[in-house]
């Protein structure tokens, strides 16, 4: 038989588990303790439990880590990580320095079936969604390598902010990303990070909004990237499913935390959503929308269709957006020496032949 990864299993479904195989429910809040907390690597090192429930746990789970086969470290700081999974697949992750502490990017799938056309992970297409326990494993790797601060454990974290910005479409892996964030976000025995700290980027996934927002209350981030439908379904076919018309009137509706506000991406490309009209049509789009806008500006890449506006053009767009009233910044690039674009790292792991070479890059790792 072939074992379970316990990090599969959220503390309610263990709980089950264990009922179900003779056990106390409660004992799962204890073996969470030692996966979360703890960063217990096996379940002989759980000395609270009796032997036999250490036997029964040892026969049925593992508690494996991600096999890391490579890391490169940026100038600014900005850390990629290329994991190699079971199945010799890739995936990746992205702790990105802030004035005090880091922000963890992580990754939902093993490539994206989205097709946003300035993106590079689009161009190795789409191969599986990632497992809850890949997910998780993300997030508990990365805390078990950084040193933790002095005091309180639960401010004590390397990183606080986590954001699914990574490789994939979250909204399209729903099921194990919603139980990857009742670990995330378990405040009891979990990984402990509160829903102010989480933000997940979508690309519009909009029949997702509602459950997503009810049940974890975390922030939402839209790559918007256009202002009216022909463009946005030109670079992102998703548009053509939920028009920009849905698109927005979902984030009206989305159940927002206390006074925060919806993050709009916009990935600015030279003639394609850099016009002053573009900046106009955006402020009215937002109207009606809790928002901040991030501008990003397109990092070319060999070979792809979009250019990087000039730096006048952009400072006039943001000029726009600032005299309307709304929060927008341009954001920098992080870690542009060591691939940190989206699905670059995974990218340069993939042969030359399976890239599709009409395709184009994307822009940024995304710190909030
Ligand atoms: S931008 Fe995001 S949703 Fe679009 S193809 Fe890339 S990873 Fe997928």
């Amino acid at each position: 038989m072939k074992k379970k990864d316990i990090k599969d299993f959220s503390q309610s479904k263990l709980a089950e588990w264990l009922k179900e195989n003779g056990e106390k429910p409660y004992r799962a809040g204890q073996i969470f303790k030692w996966v979360y907390l703890r960063q217990a690597d096996t379940f002989d090192a759980m000395t609270d439990l009796s032997k036999n429930t250490r036997e029964l746990l040892e026969t049925n789970f593992n508690i494996g880590r991600l096999e890391k086969s490579n890391i490169e470290t940026s100038r600014d700081g900005t850390k990629k990580y290329l994991f190699m999974l079971e199945d010799g697949e890739y995936t990746e992750c992205v702790l990105i320095p802030g004035k005090e502490r880091y922000t963890l990017c992580i990754s939902s799938q093993v490539g994206c079936a989205q097709g946003c056309r300035f993106c590079l992970t689009a161009r190795g297409g789409f191969k599986r969604n990632l497992t809850t326990a890949e997910i998780v494993a993300q997030v508990r790797d990365i805390l078990h390598d950084l040193p933790r601060k002095e005091g309180d454990p639960e401010t004590a974290k390397p990183f606080q902010n986590i954001v699914f910005m990574g490789m994939g479409e979250p909204l399209a892996n729903f099921s194990h990303v919603s139980e990857a964030l009742e670990i995330i976000m378990n405040t009891d025995y979990g990984l402990k990070f509160s829903s102010r700290k989480v933000t997940l980027s979508t690309c519009g996934l909009i029949n997702r909004f509602q459950e997503l927002g009810t049940q974890f209350g975390l922030n939402l981030a839209v790559s918007l990237n256009a202002t009216d439908n022909e463009t946005r379904s030109r670079i992102m076919p998703v548009n053509k499913t939920y028009p920009l018309e849905s698109l927005i009137d979902a984030c009206v509706h989305y159940p927002l935390n206390g006074r925060s506000k919806i993050t709009f991406e916009y990935i600015l490309m030279k003639g394609v959503n850099d016009s002053e009209k573009d900046a106009h049509e955006l402020a009215r789009l937002l109207s009606r929308v809790r928002s901040k806008i991030n501008l990003i500006p397109f990092n070319e890449f060999e070979d792809c269709e979009f250019k990087r506006p000039d730096d006048a053009a952009i400072e006039r767009f943001l000029t726009i957006l600032l005299d309307k009233g709304y929060t927008a910044i341009v954001r920098k690039s992080m870690g542009p020496d060591i691939s940190a674009a989206c699905g670059q790292l995974r990218a340069n792991q993939i042969r030359p032949g399976e890239m599709d070479k009409k395709e184009t890059s994307d822009t940024t790792v995304k710190p909030d």
